[in-house]
């Protein structure tokens, strides 16, 4: 049974190349689609499974996805804090939260957005 999730909140190409790394060494898993929405474009919802009994042998494919996984999340993200990403200007701003219900509804969220094309996205 490829039962046991081993990795969550995945981007799909993420949980693919998860997949394939288990693959090389050996281990069956499944990529599963969870049914929670795209929230503020930067948490996805792939999760990898695998049979319970390979939980051991896959800890060091784990933990090297992870380390890897990190530094593209830190590369992504300084990417969206320097360039804007549907017209790749510079030209950039944070968003200042002066509606109370800003603050409320974009808690824990920056607000960027572009000047040249008015583009909006949040990290
Ligand atoms: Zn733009």
């Amino acid at each position: 049974m490829l039962s046991k999730p081993i990795m969550k909140y995945l981007e799909q190409e993420e949980a693919g190349v998860l997949s394939s790394l288990l693959a090389q060494a050996g281990i069956d898993s499944t990529v599963k689609r969870q049914g929670l929405p795209r929230i503020f474009g930067g948490i996805s919802n792939y999760q990898v499974q695998i049979d319970p009994k390979n939980t051991a042998k896959s800890k060091t494919i784990l933990d090297d996805f992870k380390s890897r996984s990190a530094e593209i999340r830190a590369e992504n993200l300084h990417r969206l804090t320097t360039f804007c990403p549907s017209c790749n200007s510079q030209n950039i701003y944070i968003v200042e939260k002066t509606n109370p219900l800003l603050k409320i509804f974009y808690l824990g969220v920056i607000i960027h957005k572009c000047k040249d094309c008015s583009a909006q996205w949040y990290t």
